[in-house]
């Protein structure tokens, strides 16, 4: 099949740490100039590009050793202290090379959890594009502890594309895409195109990670197919493919993986929401009244009448789960209300909603074994 030429205003582009670093962690800086090449080439043609890149752990690993006896995440800070200037200054050096000044943003989970730390994030890159500068994001490796990171850096990438309004996410590993078997078996076949309404690969993905990087091809696909259902169309390729973004956005005959965006778009409170549902502060039990009702297709708010027992401790703005009688989790929204209001006028009628419409999200954004 001949891959079409796509025209994009705005795109993300992933780089793993396997990507841009030899087996000794040491950055591979001719690789890395070969993206930097290829990004160079899409914004002058005026394109917008974030890049999301990791490879400062990786980095670190081949200055220092941490002494025996500093504990695991304390060595991974300070070979992320290390390793993230040594990523920067290079990328800086090699963007410059093509007078592209490069900006960089250090995110945290937590970074994402409240709406104005999150429009902050969002003005920030947005005045960087603005003026020109490439924004090169990565965790803030510095001050996350397990608990608080994100899965990997593909999770981070998929919520600045959705923060962004990108029209492409670019998830660069060191495999060509989604095979139908493992990579390695023989007759083992790169899917080209997964449509995520029709089509389910997720049987056929192998979850082997590489040695410094955090993710593996398995996460990788359910980002993409989250971002994808946002209208965000997500290619998984090989970043040590010379030219790879230029390639497959110029229709040139090059293997990636496209993972089909979803027609419809969702607006910018909704897409916070849909990627919030790890903060949950709390949730609140409905009666079947109440879940027939949201789940109608109408734009209906959850009414504290509706509401049977409420549980956690959250205030007026955070994050809630809505959980039917069984404690099946069908959707999440920002609560009016704090939680010991809620559990006093839980059942009652004529106040104002739980949560507005506007501010809620249903439907297949469930988390296994969240708490929740
Ligand atoms: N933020 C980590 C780094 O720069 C990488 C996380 C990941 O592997 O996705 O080393």
């Amino acid at each position: 099949m001949k891959n079409k030429v796509r025209n994009f205003n705005r795109i993300a582009i992933k780089v793993g740490t396997n990507v841009i670093t030899q087996s000794d962690g040491s950055l591979n800086v001719g690789r890395m100039l070969r993206i930097v090449e290829d990004i160079s080439v899409l914004q002058k043609r005026g394109m917008d590009v974030i890049l999301v890149s990791s490879g400062a752990v990786a980095a670190g690993k081949s200055e220092i050793v941490p002494s025996r006896k500093t504990n695991i995440v304390a060595s991974k800070q300070i070979l992320a202290s290390i390793g993230q200037v040594k990523l920067m200054s290079t990328y800086q050096f090699l963007f410059g090379k093509y007078n592209i000044p490069a900006g960089q943003l250090l995110a945290t989970k937590e970074s994402f959890r409240d709406r104005r730390h999150y429009l902050n994030m969002k003005n920030c890159m947005t005045a960087m594009l603005e003026n020109g500068v490439l924004p090169i994001v990565n965790e803030n490796d510095t001050v996350s502890v397990n608990e608080l990171m994100f899965t990997d850096n593909d999770e981070l990438s998929g919520l600045i594309s959705a923060m962004m309004d990108c029209d492409a996410l670019f998830i660069l590993s060191n495999v060509d895409g989604i095979y139908n078997a493992s990579p390695s078996t023989p007759g083992a076949e790169l899917i080209s195109e997964i449509d995520p309404l029709s089509d389910d690969p997720s049987a056929c993905i192998s979850n082997v990670k590489s040695e410094f990087g955090r993710g593996g091809m398995l996460t990788k696909y359910s980002i993409a197919r989250k971002i994808a259902s946002e209208g965000i169309e997500v290619f998984i390729a090989n970043g040590m493919r010379d030219n790879i973004i230029t390639g497959i956005i110029g229709g040139r005959d090059v293997p990636f993986t496209h993972i089909t965006a979803s027609p419809e778009r969702k607006n910018g409170v909704k897409k916070w929401l849909y990627h919030s549902d790890t903060f949950a502060k709390g949730a609140v039990y409905i009666n079947d009244g109440a879940k027939d009702a949201l789940l109608s297709g109408r734009a209906t708010s959850l009414l504290l009448i509706g509401i049977t027992r409420v549980e956690g401790y959250f205030k007026n703005g955070d994050i809630v789960r809505i959980l039917d009688s069984n404690g099946n989790c069908i959707g999440i929204g920002k609560s009016q209300y704090d939680s010991d209001k809620a559990k006093l006028k839980a059942g009652e009628k004529n106040s104002k909603p739980f949560i507005h419409y506007d501010y809620m999200v249903l439907n297949d954004i469930v988390k296994e074994n969240a708490s929740y």
